[in-house]
Order: C-alpha cells, then sequence, then structure tokens
C-alpha cells in the first residue's frame, strides 16, 4: 500500500508516496553508515552550525511548513505555526547547548586515579513516529542524535507522508550531509529488518502501547535499545483554592487543542467538592465557545480529527463508556455521528473503576470529570491508572501543589500551567506510558555511549 495524503477535513487525497523498496533501505542505511562514520571524527560544532540551519530553514518558510500540517493532519493552522515555532526551539537547543552536553566529564571516584566519560555515538537509530506532532516528535529525536552523530532513519506514521518529506526537504534545503536523516515509506516487515539490522542500534518509538509492545519485543530479541513515549490518561486536578476561572479557560484549552490528540492531553479533570459546580460551569461556557470548522480558516477554534479511523474509534469508545455506566454531562454524541472527521466536545461523568473505559487513553475532545474530597483522594485516583504520563494541577498554594506532584506517579506535572514540552526539560513517562526520555540533555544521552576511561 502506497503511502497516502489526505486532507483529513474534506477527505481529498492530495498525493500519493510509492514505497521505498528494499534495495532503497538498503542504501539508505549504507549512506546513513557513511555519515556515522564521519560524523565520529568530525568536530560536534559543524553539526551545530548545520543544525541551526535546520532551525533557520523551518523559520523562514514557517507558513509553508504550518499549512502542510494542517493539510496533512488537520491541526488549526495556528497551532500548526505554534508547533514550527516548537519544532525550531528544539533545534536551537541542541545546536546551542550540543558541544557543552558533550563535552568529556571527569570523575574522582577512585582513591589512586581518575575517570573520565566520555559520550560518542552508537549507530543508526530508527525513529517510528505518530501522526499527532508530526514536525516537532521527530526533532525530539533527529536533534539530539544528530549532534552526537547518530543517524536517524525515519518511519512516519502512514497518514502523514506529505509531513515526513517535509522534514526531509528542510533538511536537505538547509543542507544536512546525505545520510544524516533519511525519511523512508516502509511496511511493518521492512521495520523489523531494519531493527535486525546490525548497522542499527536504536529505536525510538512514540506511539501507541500496542506499537510499543510490538517494537519493544522486536527489538530485544536483537538486543537493540529502545526509548517508548506511549499514551496517557493524565489528571487536571482542581483545588479548593484555585483560581477558577483560569483553571477552566485552561482546562477546555489542555482538552481541545490539537482536537485532543496530544498524549499529555487533560483526560481526567479531578475537581475539589467545595468548587466544583462553580468550576463546571465555567468549563461547559468554555467547552461552548469552540467551533469546528475549517482548520484553515483562522476563526476556526477546534480542529477536526486526524482521519475517519480516529473518528469512528473514538465514537465506539464513547459509546462503550455510556454502556459501561458513565453518563454525557455535556454535548452530543449524536451530532457528532457526521460525515466529516469533526467532533463536538463531550463531557463524561460516572467513570468507575469498572468501565470498560475506565484507564483507556481517549483520543479526542472527549473529557472525564470526578468530584474529590481530598487531595489523598486526587492522589489515589490519579494513581489508579496503568498509565504513567503526565498532569496538572491548580491550587493557589504553590508549596500544596508540589507536595501533590510529587505523590502522582507519571513523569512530568505542571502546576498552573497546561502541561507542554520545554527543550531543556526531561519528557517521558513511566508505567504503560513507556520509557525513556526525550529534550535536555537526558535526550542526547539514550543513544549514547557513555564511555569511562579509567587512569
Ligand atoms: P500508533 O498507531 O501506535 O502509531 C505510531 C507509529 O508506530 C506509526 O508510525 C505507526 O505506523 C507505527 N507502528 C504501529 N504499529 C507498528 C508495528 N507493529 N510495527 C511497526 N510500526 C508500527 O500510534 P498513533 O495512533 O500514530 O499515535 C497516537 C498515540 O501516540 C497515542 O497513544 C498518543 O498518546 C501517543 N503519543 C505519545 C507521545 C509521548 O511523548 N508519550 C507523544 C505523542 C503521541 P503506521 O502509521 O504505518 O501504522
Amino acid at each position: 500500500m502506497p503511502y497516502t495524503e489526505v486532507n483529513p477535513y474534506n477527505g481529498k487525497t492530495i498525493r500519493e508516496f510509492p514505497n521505498t523498496t528494499n534495495s532503497q533501505l538498503n542504501e539508505f542505511l549504507n549512506q546513513a553508515t557513511i555519515f556515522y562514520q564521519k560524523a565520529q571524527v568530525q568536530p560536534v560544532k559543524e553539526r551545530e552550525i548545520l543544525l541551526e540551519r535546520l532551525a533557520d530553514e523551518f523559520e523562514n518558510h514557517m507558513e509553508k511548513y504550518a499549512q502542510i500540517l494542517t493539510v496533512n493532519m488537520g491541526k488549526l493552522i495556528g497551532e500548526a505555526r505554534s508547533e514550527v515555532k516548537k519544532n525550531i526551539t528544539f533545534a536551537h537547543y541542541y545546536a546551542e547547548n550540543g558541544s557543552q552536553l558533550l563535552k568529556p566529564q571527569s570523575s574522582e571516584i577512585l582513591p589512586n586515579g581518575n575517570a573520565q566519560i566520555e559520550f560518542s555515538g552508537t549507530g543508526i537509530v530508527l525513529a517510528i513516529e505518530p501522526w499527532n506532532f508530526p514536525y516537532t516528535q521527530v526533532m525530539r529525536v533527529f536533534a539530539p542524535n544528530f549532534i552526537l552523530g547518530n543517524p536517524v532513519v525515519l518511519k512516519h506514521a502512514s497518514i502523514v507522508p506529505g509531513a515526513a518529506q517535509a522534514f526531509q526537504n528542510a533538511c536537505d534545503n538547509a543542507g544536512l550531509p546525505k545520510g544524516a536523516f533519511s525519511n523512508v515509506f516502509i511496511n511493518y516487515d521492512q521495520v523489523n529488518s531494519i531493527i535486525a539490522d546490525s548497522r542499527v542500534q536504536g529505536i525510538a518509538l512514540t506511539g501507541s502501547e500496542n506499537a510499543g509492545k510490538r517494537i519493544a519485543a522486536t527489538a530485544g530479541s536483537y538486543l537493540k535499545k529502545t526509548t517508548l513515549e506511549l499514551g496517557g490518561t493524565d489528571i487536571f486536578a482542581v483545588l479548593d483554592d484555585a483560581d477558577i476561572d483560569r483553571a477552566a479557560t485552561d482546562a477546555a484549552t489542555a482538552r481541545l487543542s490539537n482536537a485532543g490528540q496530544v498524549c499529555t492531553s487533560a483526560k481526567r479533570y479531578l475537581v475539589s467538592d467545595d468548587i466544583y459546580d462553580q468550576f463546571l460551569l465555567a468549563l461547559k461556557k468554555k467547552f461552548s465557545t469552540y467551533q469546528v470548522g475549517d482548520p484553515l480558516d483562522e476563526k476556526t477554534t477546534l480542529a477536526p480529527l486526524s482521519s475517519k479511523k480516529a473518528k469512528v474509534s473514538l465514537l465506539e469508545q464513547v459509546r462503550m463508556a455510556i454502556s459501561g455506566g458513565a453518563s454525557l454531562l455535556y454535548g452530543d454524541l449524536e451530532s457528532n455521528e457526521t460525515q466529516g472527521n469533526e467532533f463536538s466536545p463531550l463531557i463524561l461523568t460516572g467513570m468507575t473503576p469498572n468501565n470498560p473505559m475506565y484507564d483507556e487513553e481517549l483520543f479526542g475532545p472527549v473529557a472525564q470529570i470526578y468530584r474529590v474530597k481530598s487531595d489523598n483522594e486526587i492522589v489515589t485516583k490519579a494513581n489508579r491508572s496503568r498509565h504513567g504520563l503526565g498532569g496538572a494541577i491548580y491550587t493557589s498554594d504553590i508549596e500544596r501543589g508540589k507536595r501533590l506532584a510529587s505523590r502522582i506517579a507519571t513523569g512530568q506535572v505542571a502546576i498552573n500551567h497546561i502541561l507542554s514540552s520545554q527543550a531543556g526539560v526531561p519528557f517521558g513517562g513511566i508505567k504503560d506510558s513507556g520509557y525513556g526520555r526525550e529534550l535536555g540533555h537526558w535526550g542526547i544521552y539514550e543513544f549514547a555511549n557513555i564511555k569511562a576511561i579509567i587512569y
């Protein structure tokens, strides 16, 4: 099957991209290996300059790259511009900090000697990426590995070939050396053959739990290291002392931006009993201001879902939640049963642990709300999940928020902010949300050889 670019807003096919053949794939791996060998003896500074050029390419053609995102996966044009900007930030971070992060470190642990710790590349990294942030997910893996001298081969989600090709074009336009980045249009068997290839030393996957289990199992059988950035059922806790209006505004944004298709979207609102009614009223008001429509139209505030498949699956999940005992507190399920991929916001209540959807990730504009009586109950509810990705807490008492955040079993928690990735801050999950960290210095060490020279 060729990779097909379809506009999720109007269902029109834009382009088809032919599959990469096995011999082309082998040639890509050869070129990547040549890049790897050269990079191991090249000063890091030279790659920093090239990475800055890639950031400039996105900066100088912001609108073009943003439009590709909107047309290919449906995000609002404003959200697409923000993604291009964040992409630039990630490239700048590693371009500015690369040499420093890879500088050898000395250690004084030995009584009669020293140890020097060096950082170098290990080989080709296969990046398997999802469609929801088609540029930044790639840059999170590419930028640190490029600085390290590890070539990256990209297998992007099959619904975003336009964005995948655009990233390749950006690298080519910026003058990056051949083999540093190779986008390939391949099937799952070819993915497995790359994992098995001895030139490949790491696999970075962002996607669903299912994909994580399969890729990690295959990689394990070849002793290849993986990082897994998987899904979540993040909480958004509103404490009794929170600024209700601010919390409601952010709660709506945190659930509805990117049409709710964010791994760290606020999926479960846990709201203090004392302010529950006020918060819910404010939240419904905010939700009612969101309007579905053409994502290229600046006035549209809620993007369509990324594909027909995504819409069918979300509708099915909501139906199962309702038949499992939940009820709709806001929105109308039937009005969402339309031809297009638009999906108006819903709020579910009455979700109990025996509901089949209780611990499932609902990847779209569907929120769940719970009444809570204490901070302890927030911790219990937050941690009664097989996921452990993120979360947010709204309170006027930062110290209380920090104490609570420390007790929540996830990789990151934001206080009085919408959780989002930041260039210098580690990003990743625990439990079924995966393992490993991207961004910051943590991201550059995942596929590095951290070598100790003891003398
Ligand atoms: P997905 O279906 O798992 O796909 C992710 C990528 O894996 C795609 O490139 C897909 O290719 C590939 N893939 C899936 N199964 C595979 C297999 N057996 N062998 C080889 N490749 C395989 O996930 P998605 O629907 O694109 O993305 C949404 C999920 O990603 C959500 O769960 C979301 O929470 C998670 N996510 C996590 C983070 C994070 O940082 N933690 C960030 C963003 C998204 P095809 O498209 O060809 O199937």
